[in-house]
């Protein structure tokens, strides 16, 4: 069992920490976005708004099961002027970029959904639509070269 006051001492080291998130595979630095228990003996760790999502695309999400609760109750403190320009990517889009990129990238939406609840929703809905609209069309394009 932890203890809370355990889990805000340790926060103070954890820039220099990297971890795996389990949904994407991507090694981060530093604080764990969620640490989530699926059983009694394992956790995953997940890295961003988007890896919640389709982690719990198809599990059913428990509050209880998360182990970090404190950083998911706070609102972090965001640079609104980082935000101002944020854009939502396409897949197509976020397969090229860099690994710091990719990094910023993930950072810049979460502080826009923190933002922007709604919005950013909405704004993700008519994204994934669209790549799954891409998708479609690049898999009929396939299928007509034949
Ligand atoms: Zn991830």
């Amino acid at each position: 069992m932890i203890k809370y006051s355990n889990i805000v001492k340790s926060d103070k080291n954890t820039a220099n920490i990297s971890y795996k998130c389990n949904i994407c595979n991507f090694t981060k630095n530093g604080e764990i976005w969620m640490k989530y228990n699926i059983n009694d003996k394992k956790h995953i760790n997940i890295c961003s708004y988007l890896c919640n999502n389709k982690y719990f695309e198809n599990n059913k999400f428990y509050l209880n099961k998360v182990i970090n609760k404190k950083d998911f109750d706070l609102i972090r403190p965001v640079n609104s002027a980082t935000n101002y320009n944020f854009k939502i990517l396409s897949i197509n889009e976020i397969e090229i970029l860099t690994d710091t990129e990719y990094i910023q990238y993930f950072t810049d939406l979460d502080d826009y959904i923190t933002l922007n609840p709604e919005r950013s929703r909405l704004q993700l809905d008519i994204q994934n639509e669209i790549d799954i609209q891409n998708e479609i069309d690049m898999n009929n394009n396939y299928i007509d070269d034949y």
